[in-house]
């Protein structure tokens, strides 16, 4: 009661607004959190129960649904066990990702990961060690200021009290993977990350969840992952990512 008292005298002198339709939050707007507006929330597309294991794409064959695997994963199966995506790239989703990244809005991270936690079976994250994000080149990193997956890893860590270790390093500031042919994609990342080896024996042994905040060709997930379990050998090496594009 009493906090609904003070969110009201918040709302009157500090009012907010969604950072997605720019509604002013408060009042008669149910809002999912101080950044976003239930109408928003509610507008975004979680992704597909019966999806591929390792690449989330949608299934509709009978073999690869009985296998939650689809043929191109069947023929090239990835280093880690399993990738979770969130939501799809779309709508409210594709306008989130934009305000946080582009548009300097670190705080949004903590927006993004409730609805992370949302989609998450409960105490999953707790299956893991450590978490490790995606890392940003260093060049990138100071245009925006900081690593998007590094935030979200770290606000998703904060509850469970995992470690997140930035164990991996990128070497190569590559172009963004999605207009790239298959074959090519292998080139563009071939050395474009390398393991920080200060952080190898904090995470050998370990059970690794690897962070995005979006997946589109698992190329760049792949290539981390081959890293984690080849190189730091760790013992298993999942991937989750807020967004699928
Ligand atoms: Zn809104
Ligand atoms: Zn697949």
């Amino acid at each position: 009661m009493f906090k609904g008292y003070l969110n009201a005298f918040f709302d009157l002198f500090f009012p907010k607004n969604c950072h997605i339709c720019s509604r002013l939050l408060g009042g008669l707007t149910a809002r999912f959190d101080d950044h976003l507006c239930q109408d928003c929330f509610s507008a975004m597309k979680r992704c597909h129960v019966v999806s591929c294991r390792y690449c989330g794409a949608a299934l509709t064959q009978d073999r690869e649904i009985e296998e939650l695997l689809c043929r191109g994963c069947r023929n090239d199966q990835p280093d880690y066990q399993r990738l979770l995506a969130c939501y799809a790239y779309d709508g409210p989703v594709r306008l989130l990702i934009h305000r946080f990244k582009y548009d300097g809005r670190p705080y949004l991270a903590r927006t993004i990961a409730a609805l992370m936690t949302r989609v998450l079976p409960a105490g999953w994250l707790e299956q893991f060690d450590v978490l490790v994000p995606v890392p940003l080149h260093p060049s990138r990193r100071r245009e925006r200021e900081f690593n998007q997956a590094a935030l979200i890893a770290s606000t998703l860590a904060r509850d469970p009290g995992l470690p997140v270790i930035p164990a991996l390093k990128r070497t190569k500031n590559t172009r963004a993977l999605a207009g790239v042919k298959r074959s090519e994609r292998r080139n563009v990342l071939d050395n474009a990350f390398c393991l920080d080896t200060r952080y190898k024996p904090l995470i050998a042994r370990n059970r690794v969840l690897l962070v995005d905040d979006i997946v589109t060709t698992t190329a760049t997930v792949r290539r981390a992952s081959r890293l984690l379990s080849r190189e730091a050998s760790c013992r298993k090496v999942c991937v989750l990512s807020f967004a699928k594009g």
